[in-house]
């Protein structure tokens, strides 16, 4: 059920924000600290900003979601924020949670199915469903769709929808000036888009994600840094071995800058987890280049984590 993952991504959270930095090792201790900064800064947003302007039960908001990464750790964030907004909302209740109806089955989420993606990406999407009770919408594909006009035939479906939560970071490509909260451009179909993910560095990404333990996109163990289209994504070119790995801040190959956050995961089993490569995607991949790469958590300078993106034919 939606409220049990909701309960789940807010234990996670607070495992997270419990974790004495000061206590791990310097550089991981550092970034954790940092990270710890960033979900308060983003669970302000949330619930102090946002849940007061738009009900987050009432089909006032929905969620893009493509399954990325960037995506995927602002879903942990904002079902945990949902779980708490819930307990607020019963505060004063003489019965326990457990004697409340959560109002909500399932989660409005947003797809747009525009490029040819790969197979795992959508597998992961599609488990992404099963897994956090996602009221998927995906738009019809069609290249010839653009984003806008996507957009508007969502909103004719759930005119209900008066905001929509995107995990854009200012690192993004022409991310940098965008604000929390902001109206679309007048050339779109109104809404507002709802960004509270806006201030995350790629590091503070890959050490929450990695703690959490949860399932994610299989593209990112083989190399990719970044999900994009099948025809213009490659595996990231810094990460390629035996190239010196990305962050040039360790001789050691063999490990990563997130090994504690593996190690201690919110799961308890000191593994990473994603879903399966597709073999088609597998053969793909191996026949543009059959060298090996370190994994997506590798790379941790954010100028470089598009990369992997060719130059569009
Ligand atoms: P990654 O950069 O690793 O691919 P990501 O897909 O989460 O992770 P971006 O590609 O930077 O991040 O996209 C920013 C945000 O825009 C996503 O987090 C998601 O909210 C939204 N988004 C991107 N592509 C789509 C799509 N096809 N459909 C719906 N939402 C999308």
């Amino acid at each position: 059920m939606l409220q049990d993952v909701a309960l789940n991504c807010f234990n996670i959270t607070q495992s997270y924000l419990s974790i004495d930095a000061g206590n791990v090792l310097a550089t991981s201790g550092h970034v954790i600290r940092q990270t710890q900064e960033a979900i308060q800064t983003s669970r302000q947003y949330l619930l102090q900003d946002i849940f007061t302007r738009w009900d987050p039960f009432n089909g006032d908001i929905s969620f893009s979601y493509n399954g990325g990464k960037d995506c995927q750790v602002l879903l942990i964030i904002y079902l945990g924020c949902l779980w708490e907004f819930f307990l607020s909302s019963i505060e004063g209740s003489q019965y326990g949670p457990q004697f409340h109806k959560f109002p909500l089955q399932q989660l409005p989420t947003v797809y747009i199915d525009q490029e040819d993606t790969f197979d795992t990406a959508q597998e992961f999407l599609q488990a992404s469903v099963d897994r956090y009770y996602l009221s998927l919408y995906e738009s019809a594909k069609d290249k010839k769709i653009d984003m806008p006009s996507a957009f508007e035939s969502f909103l004719t479906v759930h005119p209900e929808t008066e905001a929509i939560v995107i995990g854009v970071r200012h690192a993004d490509p022409f991310g940098e000036s965008l604000r929390p909260i902001q109206k679309t451009d007048p050339s779109w179909p109104q809404f507002y888009r709802l960004q509270p993910l806006l201030h995350w560095n790629l590091s503070q990404i890959w050490s929450f994600l990695l703690y959490s333990g949860e399932e994610m996109c299989g593209l990112y163990e083989m190399g990719f840094t970044s999900l994009g289209s099948v025809n213009n994504t490659v595996r990231n070119p810094y990460l390629r071995v035996p190239e010196p790995i990305a962050s040039f801040t360790k001789a050691d190959t063999k490990h990563s800058d997130f090994q504690w956050e593996i190690e201690n995961n919110f799961r308890g089993d000191s593994k990473t987890h994603f879903n399966k490569i597709n073999e088609t995607d597998l053969t793909k991949i191996r026949n543009h280049d059959a060298s090996e790469f370190h994994p997506g958590w590798y790379l941790t300078k954010d100028e470089w984590e598009r990369a992997g993106r060719l130059a569009k034919k």
